[in-house]
């Protein structure tokens, strides 16, 4: 159990925890988003999760359409999962050998998805560093391509965002990148293939790699033109880069081979290298990297690019990863869609009566709400033009009434199977009063205190 020192009995327990953890963590959170900037107020710290909902340590509980960013694709403390946990657990949480479950783990991630090999990792940020870094050390080239608004991780050279014209050498997106490396790579605008032709027209014989998100889930929900990833490949081959596909978010959410299984499974195209995270996981810290083996044999020890990780192919880790994907089968898969699509239908028909101009746009189940916009958002720079200051009044609406929405209007919102019609009805009741926030928001009005 959480011990708590609260003496002001009206102080919120997430209050008085928000406050020693400023104290002691930058933010007084590991992760930025996770603070509530964007939203303005006080983070709630959660205690435990069970199926739909999340309940934090002051009691309240919470529908959480957060899904930890994605990985609970069967809901909280699934039973089946728990047990195969424990089960791993009680023989022990690390070895630093190769062990059983990473083999069965790797065997059904191959079973899915265009991989005939994988290397597990801990965590998507160094899925896709080692994507890149065995693209570059495959092909012998320096250059990256990437796409304004996708998110990759914090890797230094993946943190570039486009800076103005069509065609740019990146400039850093965070301080504490080299611009030597921010300039290895470049940045286009999402669904344009002008663009790409042209990037590759001036870069062509540099280029190592073009990476780009399955479906663009980090700036909203933002699903490719149809076509276009099919583009994307073949324009990657015409040039002997390597196509790299970022499947940390849809991977084994939007169907049981990711995204690929809505797009490139059909129209009959693979990435060269693919990279997976989050539902892989079933919660722990565990990712993964593959693609074509004779690619993947330039990775030591057969070849000569290095990567490793203490910790990486963990037994516990990758236990829960493996009951996660077995549990989800067809069924598992279509419930999430079904649910997305209503609650997205459900916010369009609560925002529409109050007059509140929005699109909701989704990738299979990943779906989210663009804000004061009419045409569909194909961009970052789409993204950006939305009245994102609405969504601060209405997500504090949400979460009042017991929804927990992620905290800012950039993020897609993640269902999980364990959705059923109760959850569906606490979240119609809440709609309305936050459309009506969400109506009578203003851009000028400052965000709650934090
Ligand atoms: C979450 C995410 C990552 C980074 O994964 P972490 O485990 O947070 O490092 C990379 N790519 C995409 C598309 C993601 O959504």
């Amino acid at each position: 159990m959480i011990s708590v020192s609260n003496d002001d009995s009206a102080v919120p327990v997430s209050q008085a925890l928000f406050a020693r953890a400023k104290a002691v963590s930058p933010g007084g959170v590991n992760s930025p988003v996770r603070a509530f900037r964007a939203v303005g107020g006080t983070p709630r710290f959660m205690a435990s999760g069970s199926g739909a909902f999340l309940t934090d340590v002051d009691g309240n509980r919470y529908v959480d359409l957060v899904s930890s960013w994605g990985p609970l694709l069967l809901g909280h403390a699934h039973p089946e999962v728990i047990a195969a946990v424990n089960d791993a657990v009680s023989r022990g949480t690390s070895f630093g050998t190769p062990s059983e479950p990473e083999v069965l783990l790797a065997e059904e991630i191959v079973a899915r998805a265009p991989a005939e090999q994988v290397r597990l990792v801990s965590s998507g940020t160094e899925a896709t560093m080692s994507a890149i870094r065995l693209a570059r050390g495959f092909t012998g080239r320096d250059l990256i391509i990437k796409f304004a608004g996708c998110y990759h991780g914090h890797v230094d050279a993946l943190l570039a965002e486009a800076g103005s014209g069509l065609v740019t050498l990146g400039l850093p997106g965070t301080p504490g990148v080299p611009k030597e490396v921010a300039a290895t790579t470049v940045v286009l605008p999402y669904n344009d293939r002008a663009a790409v032709e042209a990037a590759f027209a001036e870069y062509g014989d540099q280029v190592a790699c073009l990476i780009t998100e399955a479906a663009a889930g980090n700036m909203g929900t933002v699903p490719p033109l149809p076509g276009f990833n099919a583009f994307l490949a073949q324009i990657c081959r015409k040039h002997n880069a390597l196509f790299i596909s970022d499947e940390v978010m849809t991977g084994f959410r939007v169907s049981r081979s990711g995204h690929w299984g809505l797009d490139g499974a059909v129209e009959g195209w693979k990435p060269d290298l693919v990279t997976f995270g989050k539902v892989m996981g079933g919660g722990f810290p565990a990712a993964a990297f593959g693609g074509r083996s004779d690619i993947m044999d330039h990775l030591a020890p057969v070849g000569p690019v290095y990567q490793a990780g203490t910790l990486s192919g963990n037994p516990v880790a990758t236990t829960a990863g493996l009951a996660t994907l077995r549990l989800a089968t067809a069924d598992v898969y279509a419930k999430p869609d079904r649910t997305a699509a209503r609650i997205g239908a459900m916010a369009s028909e609560a925002l529409a009566a109050e007059g509140v101009a929005h699109v909701v746009q989704g990738a299979g189940n990943l779906f989210s709400v663009f804000w004061g916009v009419t045409d569909t958002v194909t961009d970052f720079a789409g993204a950006q033009a939305q009245e994102a200051w609405r969504y601060g009044a209405f997500f504090h609406a949400m979460l009042d009434a017991g929804v927990y929405l992620p905290p800012s209007a950039f993020e897609s919102w993640f269902v999980s199977a364990a959705f059923d019609d109760q959850v569906l009805n606490i979240i119609a009741g809440a709609l309305p009063a936050a459309a009506k926030a969400a109506a009578r928001a203003t851009p000028d009005k400052p965000l709650p205190n934090q």
